[in-house]
This record gives C-alpha cells, sequence and structure tokens, in this order.
C-alpha cells in the first residue's frame, strides 16, 4: 500500500516509522509512506497556507488552494486512485472496522489539518472521507494520521510476522482479547491460571474464549450487547454469570 500524506509539519512523520513491524512493513516494500508538505503549494512569497475566516472569529483557516494543488500534484505523479481521507474531529469514528476498510485500498491520502480546520471546500469537494480518533481535539492531523496508518498497515497481509496475528487482537472480532501471561509461573507470590500449564489445548481455547467474553462483558457492554453469541459461547456466558454472582 502507498499512503500519502499532506501535512505542514513532515518532521513529525519521521522517527514513528523508523520502527519495528512499520519498518519492516517499509523495507519489504508492503508500505509506502510518502510525506508531502502542502506548504510547498502557497500562492504568496510568504508561503501562506492559512487566513482568517469570513465573517470574523477566532482563528486561523487552511486555505484551499494550496490543498487542492497539493492533491492534484500527488495524483499527477501517480494517478493510482485513492480516498482522500480528512482528518478532524467532525468526521466518522475510526474503528478496527474502518481501518479493516483503508486496509483493502492500494493508496490512501491522508490530509492533516491544523489551526482551526480548513476552508469548507476541501470538505466538501477534495476529500472523499472524514475521520476522527476520537471525541476530542487534537492541535493537528498528524497523530491522528499515525494512529491511523499504524492501525491500517498492520493489517495489510505480511505486515505482521508469522508469530504475529491481528486475527485474535481485541476488536478483531467483536471482542475483547484475553488475559495474557508469560514467565515466570509465580511472580511476587501472583501465580497464573493452572489451565495454561496444562497443555491441553482444547482446554486452554476454551479458557481463552470464556475469558474474552468475560472482559467484553464487564469493561465493554455495548460489544457484548452486538456478539452473535453461538451455543458454546451462552454456556460460557452462564458460568461467567454464576461465578460473577457467587463472587458477589
Ligand atoms: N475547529 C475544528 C473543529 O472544531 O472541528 C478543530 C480543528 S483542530 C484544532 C486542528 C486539526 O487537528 C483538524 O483540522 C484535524 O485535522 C486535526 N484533529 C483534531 N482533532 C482530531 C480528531 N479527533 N481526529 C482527527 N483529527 C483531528
Amino acid at each position: 500500500m502507498k499512503i500519502d500524506v499532506l501535512t505542514l509539519f513532515p518532521e513529525m512523520f519521521q522517527s514513528p516509522f523508523e520502527e519495528s513491524i512499520f519498518k519492516r512493513a517499509t523495507d519489504n516494500n508492503l508500505v509506502r509512506l510518502e510525506i508531502h508538505n502542502f506548504r510547498d503549494f502557497a500562492h504568496d512569497k510568504h508561503h501562506a497556507v492559512d487566513d482568517s475566516p469570513y465573517g470574523g472569529g477566532a482563528g486561523m483557516l487552511l486555505k484551499p488552494e494550496p490543498l487542492f494543488e497539493a492533491v492534484e500534484d500527488v495524483l499527477r505523479e501517480d494517478p493510482t486512485p485513492a480516498p482522500v481521507i480528512l482528518l478532524s474531529p467532525q468526521g466518522r469514528s475510526f474503528n478496527q472496522e474502518v481501518a479493516r476498510e483503508l486496509a483493502k485500498h492500494e493508496r490512501l491520502i491522508i490530509i492533516c489539518g491544523h489551526y482551526e480546520g480548513f476552508d469548507e471546500r476541501v470538505r466538501e469537494h477534495l476529500a472523499t472521507d472524514e475521520i476522527s480518533i476520537g471525541d476530542f481535539v487534537l492541535t493537528g492531523g498528524e497523530l491522528a494520521a499515525m494512529v491511523v496508518i499504524d492501525a491500517v498497515s498492520r493489517l495489510i497481509p505480511g505486515v505482521l510476522g508469522s508469530g504475529e496475528s491481528s486475527q485474535d487482537d481485541s476488536h478483531s472480532n467483536g471482542l475483547l482479547e484475553h488475559p495474557h501471561y508469560t514467565r515466570p509461573p509465580v511472580f511476587r507470590g501472583w501465580g497464573i491460571p493452572d489451565v495454561l500449564l496444562s497443555g491441553n489445548h482444547a482446554q486452554i481455547n476454551r479458557w481463552r474464549r470464556k475469558e474474552s467474553l468475560r472482559r467484553t462483558l464487564k469493561r465493554r457492554p455495548d460489544m457484548f450487547e452486538k456478539i452473535p453469541l453461538s451455543k458454546a459461547d451462552r454456556k460460557l456466558v452462564d458460568e461467567i454469570l454464576a461465578e460473577e454472582n457467587t463472587q458477589g
């Protein structure tokens, strides 16, 4: 996948993507990140990309010309079609489902806003998608872009190594992931569930499914309501409810 990012702060993208899984993905040509400074497309000698809002009010807005011209330029350089994604607290909420949807594209173009946001014509006539990473306001779209790029990249086939998998991750199948333990088996007097040391994989899988259901039920009842429960799941949920009632 190729990802073109339009930003006023290209340096911000350097170190986060030079580490770990993303670095391996770029080294293996599975992901190609191209960062473009849309200030290069400013028209005046001061390279201004912002201006005050019509009608008055606080703050500055990103002007339409540099953003339209920057997108047109990247598409001229490489005409591979791509959604043009505007990062904005007003967009549709980003989640694992949206990440999966974006991971299917051959290319993404991502626009990072700044100041008070964009001239509305960018939203209406340039962007084809608008994404928010949460109900809060960041200073700029760069951190949001990094979140989207990271979450999408790890879903691209081949990006995670053979020992790594996104399949059981929280939110991949509508559930939160079960707890994990590693060595030592007893740490400061705290042990681990016996079943994990049993070597019985059917029992281990049953325990994992049950703890995944328990965790989702307790922490995210909103998610739990939407899970299609199998007959076996229902039995596990009955056990969980009986255990929780006994405990208290
Ligand atoms: N005045 C804008 C509003 O109320 O919608 C907020 C502008 S914000 C200070 C500047 C930029 O940060 C936005 O244009 C957007 O690119 C980015 N941004 C802020 N919060 C975001 C969020 N929750 N998700 C994605 N991008 C966000």
